[in-house]
């Protein structure tokens, strides 16, 4: 069929989405300093071993803090792509605060187009791979944005003039999906997302460090010849940040978000755990998190900062990173 002359033509990109299949992919982001704040930072190959009294940590790919935008997005695309293919796809960003989150998934504050995150790539690469395979198959695109705070769901584009669609999404099935068909929609959503996020925050970096954000993408396809319909989703999830909440003091209102928030991550933690022991069941409802996680290709982006003072963070969170790169998920099927 067409369909599958498309995949041929997309051999070799499908190959690797292929190799994907079965495990959690594990990237390793590095920050750089931040201005004001020096020093080095060592990442050791791995074929030479880490000098003795020193800990490894090996992972699919590690990225230094030199690493551009648009290097991270390379190594990330064959991935993001296989959503047109009818595959789900999760990426995660985790880390603690301030390790650049973020930034990887958005950008920076300013952003250039340079600086662009991979939220943004990811869209205007499947616009334009769609564009490109139009004769064999029409696509429609439609984003969902939804915070995760204290276990509840919020629409982040249910303001500002924006209707609800009739359409639902599957796994979130309240919140708005808005068709789209060009980058510039997309940012002018983000932008709205980012502003009803900041509603009722104090701080938007205190909020959105306890709170996960996700974009999801729904992407139909329509084969033009046999008419057979196919469909992709991908969750583009910045977690709320990873650190230990119990050691700092709250109390009250923020005690009752640091239980959720470590409700969350504990729960991605036992699904991992479930699923590198092969446990049969594995309790992905127990969060909102983890049940994006059923049937999905994942990638996990672990994010380090490297000053010292954050060292120990940064141990915890290449221990749960290592974990999570054991786990072998059930294949993906494709969703046709
Ligand atoms: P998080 O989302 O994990 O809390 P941020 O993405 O907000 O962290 O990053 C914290 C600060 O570090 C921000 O000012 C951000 O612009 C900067 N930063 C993070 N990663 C990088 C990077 N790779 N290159 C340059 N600046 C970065």
């Amino acid at each position: 069929s067409g369909y599958h002359r498309v995949l041929e033509e997309n051999r070799k990109l499908y190959n690797e989405v292929q190799d994907l299949k079965g495990n959690i992919r594990v990237y390793c982001r590095v920050r750089p300093f931040l201005p004001g704040n020096d020093g080095n930072i060592t990442i050791i190959n791995p074929s030479k071993n880490g000098k003795e009294g020193h800990k490894s940590f090996t992972f699919n790919k590690v990225f230094g803090p030199s690493a551009t935008q648009e290097e991270i997005y390379s190594d990330t695309q064959p991935l993001i792509r296989s959503v047109l293919d009818g595959f789900n796809v999760c990426i995660f960003a985790y880390g603690q605060t301030g390790s650049g989150k973020t930034y990887t998934m958005t950008g920076p504050r300013d952003i250039t187009e340079q600086s662009q995150g991979v939220n943004y790539r990811a869209l205007s690469d499947l616009f334009q791979l769609s564009e490109r395979r139009k004769d064999t198959i029409t696509y429609h695109i439609a984003v969902q944005m939804i915070e995760i705070y204290n276990e509840q769901v919020r629409d982040l584009l249910v303001s500002d003039g924006i209707r609800n669609s009739s359409q639902k999404g599957l796994n979130v099935p309240n919140a708005s999906l808005v068709p789209v068909s060009s980058t510039s929609e997309v940012i002018e959503l983000m932008n709205i997302g980012q502003r009803n996020r900041a509603v009722g925050a104090t701080a938007l970096n205190d909020r959105s460090s306890r709170s996960h954000s996700c974009l999801t993408v729904h992407v139909q396809g329509r084969e033009v010849a046999s008419g057979a319909v196919l469909r992709g989703c991908m969750h583009l999830v910045d977690l709320a940040g990873s650190e230990r909440v119990l050691k700092s003091e709250v109390t009250g209102e923020r005690m009752k978000e640091a239980q959720h928030i470590n409700r969350s991550l504990s729960a991605l933690g036992d699904v991992i755990a479930a699923l590198a022991q092969k446990n049969s069941h594995v309790p992905y409802r127990n969060s909102k998190l983890t049940q994006l996680l059923q049937d999905s290709l994942t990638l996990m982006f672990v994010h380090v900062s490297p000053e010292q003072d954050a060292a120990g963070e940064t141990i915890s969170t290449l221990k749960f990173a290592e974990r999570v790169s054991s786990v072998e998920l059930g294949a993906a099927r494709l969703n046709k």
